[in-house]
């Protein structure tokens, strides 16, 4: 089971959400809030103080950001990874006569994630650091505003599991998925056939390397993979976007989101970013969500859903886009996207592995300690070295993240 958010959060079943859709001031958590998602989601906040407050923020280290961010939000919570930079922003806020209270590591972030005061939850930490928080805010049964991918790419199972059972609400806000949510039958089933869906249309931009031969993709410099054509992002989805390994990812997403098997979920290249997603219905209808390539957009459909607030995106001038492109994904080119439906169809602990990997290897990437093209390569030896098992825990999960990366760091030290 798992999607809870397709019957529970219809309107009229859940008078919960009801009540707290427009009278009622609803309280925000914000988990990655100086990041390019956070930073967006305090954005539409601010266009609808009537709606919202700002309830927690929380951060790795960045104490400037988060300065500013409680300077100009007031929460009642800030949260840092790192115990120094806690406190060092807490005497800061004080010198500002800010009564925040400053907290640090990983337990407050779920602690914050879980606070009985919270309505929802904004999940935009990146990486395999936002599982914890985000079950946390699972379990305590919050309205999930979902970007960090990698939780369901990690334990997709577990997470949905635990929405279930903590009664929470889950929203998709990858840009792909939010879409595909939009256009998906209400009604929900183990099998998408049932509800009279034959297929997902995922569509992808292809990333600034789309039209680069296999020979210029081994030579691209950090710079280069970090100028995304359409999307403004943090760097690690931004690399994960010029290999393709972020539509891999998202295909993983998908499978856990909507019960769609690998086979009914195809990856169009569609290099203008303009349709968000689609869905293919058994009478041949094709729903598509359309828009500018803007997060406030699915952001602002998660914190607003079922209603629609102002989001501050300009409206899609069709006429001056003129044309939308489709083609199909290289998989010689961009073999992470293939390694990421093999890791799908393997099942157990073998997305969880691949993210790990690559998670290591962007790193690596980064600080130019490899090629891009060694990042599928890592990969997939990364893969091809461990055993797949059945996800029963986050415990093993947080174990085979960390045997993953080790056995990616091995590679590393022959490699690098
Ligand atoms: P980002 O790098 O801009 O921000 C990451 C945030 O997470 C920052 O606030 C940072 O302080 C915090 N963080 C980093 N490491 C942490 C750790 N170990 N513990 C606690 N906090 C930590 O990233 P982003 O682009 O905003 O992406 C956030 C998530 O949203 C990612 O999972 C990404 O895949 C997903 N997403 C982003 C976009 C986008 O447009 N940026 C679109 C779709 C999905
Ligand atoms: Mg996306």
């Amino acid at each position: 089971m798992g999607l809870v958010y397709m019957d529970n959060t219809l309107a009229g079943t859940r008078p919960s959400l009801m009540a707290a859709s427009k009278d009622v001031i609803q309280s925000v958590a914000i988990l990655g809030a100086t990041g390019t998602i956070g930073m967006q989601t305090l954005n539409v906040i601010a266009q609808h103080p009537e709606r919202f407050q700002v309830f927690a923020l929380t951060a790795n280290s960045n104490i400037k950001s988060m300065l500013d961010l409680c300077l100009q939000y007031v929460p009642k919570y800030a949260v840092m990874l790192q115990p120094n930079a806690a406190s060092e922003l807490a005497s800061q806020l004080k010198i500002h006569g800010l009564d925040t209270i400053v907290l640090h590591g990983e337990e407050a972030l779920a602690e914050v994630a879980a606070h009985p005061q919270v309505d929802i939850v904004m999940a935009a930490i990146v990486g395999a650091a936002g599982l914890h928080p985000a079950m946390a805010a699972a379990h305590a049964g919050k309205r999930i505003l979902l970007a960090n991918k990698e939780t369901l790419v990690m334990a997709g199972n577990l997470f949905m599991q635990a929405i279930e059972e903590g009664g929470a609400t889950l929203l998709p806000i990858d840009s792909e998925h939010n879409a595909i949510f939009q256009v998906m039958p209400r009604q929900r089933s183990k099998n998408l056939a049932e509800i009279g869906v034959r297929r997902i249309l995922l569509t992808a931009s292809g990333g600034p390397f789309r039209n680069a031969s296999l020979s210029e993709m081994q030579a691209v410099t950090r710079a280069e993979a970090l100028n995304h054509p359409n999307w403004v992002m943090g760097p690690k989805i931004t690399i994960d976007s010029a290999s393709m390994m972020n539509k891999g990812l998202e295909v993983i997403e998908a499978h856990w989101l909507f019960n769609a098997s690998a086979a009914q979920i195809d990856v169009i290249v569609h290099p203008q970013s303009v349709i968000h997603s689609m869905v293919e219905y058994s009478d041949g209808s094709v729903l598509a969500q359309l828009g500018n390539p803007d997060m406030r957009t699915p952001i602002a459909y998660g914190l607003g859903f079922p209603d629609r607030l102002e989001s501050g995106v300009s409206s899609l001038d069709l006429l001056k886009i003129g044309r939308l492109d489709f083609s199909e994904p290289d998989l010689v080119r961009f073999p992470c996207l293939r390694l990421a439906y093999d890791a799908l169809n393997a099942g157990g602990t073998a997305p969880a592995i691949l993210n790990a990997a690559n998670e290591i290897a962007v790193e690596a990437f980064l600080a130019d300690q490899i090629r891009f093209m060694d990042i599928p390569s890592m990969i997939e030896s990364v893969l091809a070295a461990s055993q797949f098992e059945s996800v029963t825990s986050t415990e093993q999960i947080v174990m085979v993240d960390a045997d993953a990366r080790f056995t990616a760091r091995q590679w590393l030290k022959t490699h690098a």
